[in-house]
């Protein structure tokens, strides 16, 4: 079993990577970002609870966030193996995966991190605001996301660092080139 975690700011191309990765490696693909938006889109009852914290580009609240990822996970008993897209951002989400994986005999294989400087991901940002519409992509959302991923989700890098599951890449460059890098890493697993 492979379980990936896809790390990195918003705009570095987790999604991207991701969609590429899942067809290569025949991976479950769970992304809490897309999760969120399917229950706002739906108007589900966590949907409701959720849209303002998304329109504002804020977290939302760990306890909510676990919850809904351990409730997708367990939905493919039979999975060669998950990348984890989005998640975790904060050190509380780090522990609760870990310690849910455990309780299923499993592990985090690997955590790769898409390094992109910051005036790249403003422009890439910008980029896809206009296709996608995005409300969190505008501007001023997207300040906030980056506040959120420097004072919260930054943290969880030293935490796998320190269990030796950290690996960096160049998140800069050709979709292909930066695939190829990834596909490095995860073969050596
Ligand atoms: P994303 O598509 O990954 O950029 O996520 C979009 C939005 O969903 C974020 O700005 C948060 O509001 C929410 N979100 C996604 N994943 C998480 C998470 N792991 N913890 C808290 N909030 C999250």
């Amino acid at each position: 079993m492979l379980n990936l975690v896809l790390f990195g700011p918003p705009g570095a191309g987790k999604g991207t990577q991701s969609e590429k990765l899942i067809s290569k490696y025949n991976l479950v693909h769970i992304s809490t970002g897309d999760l969120f938006r399917a229950h706002v889109k739906g108007q589900t009852e966590l949907g409701r609870r959720v849209s303002q914290i998304l329109a504002d580009g804020q977290l939302v609240p760990d306890s909510v966030t676990i919850a809904m990822l351990e409730e997708e996970v367990v939905k493919s008993p039979g999975a060669n193996g998950f990348i984890f897209d989005g998640f975790p951002r904060t050190v509380p989400q780090a522990q609760a995966l870990d310690n849910f994986l455990i309780d299923k005999g499993s592990k985090i294989t690997v955590v790769i991190a898409l390094d992109v400087d910051q005036a790249e991901l403003n422009q890439r940002i910008a980029e896809r605001h206009k296709i996608s519409g995005r409300v969190d992509d505008a501007a001023d959302k997207l300040q906030k996301r980056v506040d959120e991923y420097f004072s919260k989700t930054i943290h969880v890098l030293p935490y796998y660092d320190e269990q030796r599951k950290l690996t960096r890449i160049n998140g800069k460059g050709e979709i292909e080139e930066i695939f190829k890098n990834l596909c490095a890493v995860i073969d050596k697993y």
